[in-house]
């Protein structure tokens, strides 16, 4: 069987700060449902690397293929709108506002005129449905008219994958989700990864072992910029160069 085209190919990108290499040719692939995930110590070029497919970083060199079609020259908005998700380390959401109007407010961005429309409609009902829609699928729409501020960390993470998936991306681009939660919001969101990723692909960036190696379809390892091994979860596992470098064994 023919495999299934990747959705992202990164090919032998490469970004340095001065003399350090952070991304060292790096090459990776993201299939359509799966959770590929990016692992490795701190400072090995993660969040480079997520920084230049989302657009917020410019390669030196490489190439980045979103459904087939380079994006290395598009802004971070022109990939948003074909379809580049991401949630962002500097909170995107509205403190005074309610996780609902918060989410409406995404699904709305998405329907141009995001200034002329600015501040949602609260009856606007074709709103309402689709932004609940998105807080329930991350189990939130019980919270929905709780204004952000007053969340819990857990739940404000949850509301900012609300937000992303309301621009109803093709691809999530997740940088260390499971940061700042307790077990009990680590286990939730590991779970609700894990239905999500028949709708939407991810690439997955995690500190939290457990999670990776339950959710992850693939891992791949990066260590001072390079990807020293990419593989299944047990092919990883058992991988004795990932062991020694990064796993402390
Ligand atoms: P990770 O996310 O894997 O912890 P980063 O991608 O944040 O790693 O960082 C990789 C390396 O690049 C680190 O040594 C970091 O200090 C350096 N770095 C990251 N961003 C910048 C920057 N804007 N300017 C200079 N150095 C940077
Ligand atoms: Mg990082």
């Amino acid at each position: 069987m023919a495999e299934t085209a990747p959705i992202l190919e990164l090919r032998e990108l490469r970004k340095s700060f001065g003399a350090l290499k952070a991304t060292d040719d790096v090459s990776l692939d993201v299939r359509p449902g799966e959770i590929h995930a990016l692992i490795g110590p701190n400072g090995a070029g993660k969040s480079t690397l997520i920084h230049q497919v989302a657009g917020s970083l410019t390669p030196d060199g490489g190439e980045i293929r979103f459904n087939g079609e380079d994006i290395s020259g598009l802004t971070v908005a022109q990939r948003v709108r074909l379809g580049l998700g991401r949630t962002f380390q500097v909170s995107s959401v509205a403190p005074e506002f309610s996780a609902l109007r918060n989410v409406m407010l995404s699904v709305q961005s998405t329907q141009g005129s995001s200034f002329r429309f600015f501040k949602p409609v609260m009856h606007d009902a074709s709103l309402v449905d689709a932004a609940m829609e998105k807080l329930s699928l991350v189990d939130l729409a019980e919270r929905a008219d709780v204004v952000a501020a007053e969340l819990s960390h857990g739940e404000r993470r949850q509301l900012e994958m609300a937000m992303a998936l309301a621009l109803n991306p093709k691809l999530l681009l997740l940088d260390e989700p499971m940061a700042g939660m307790g077990p009990e919001g680590s286990k939730n969101l590991t779970g609700f990864l894990d239905t999500l990723r028949h709708e939407v692909p991810i690439l997955l960036v995690e500190h939290d072992m457990e999670a990776v190696f339950s959710l992850a379809d693939r891992i791949s390892v990066l260590v001072y910029g390079s990807v020293i091994a990419s593989g299944s979860v047990d092919e990883i596992r058992t991988n004795r160069d990932v062991r020694e470098a990064y796993l402390g064994e």
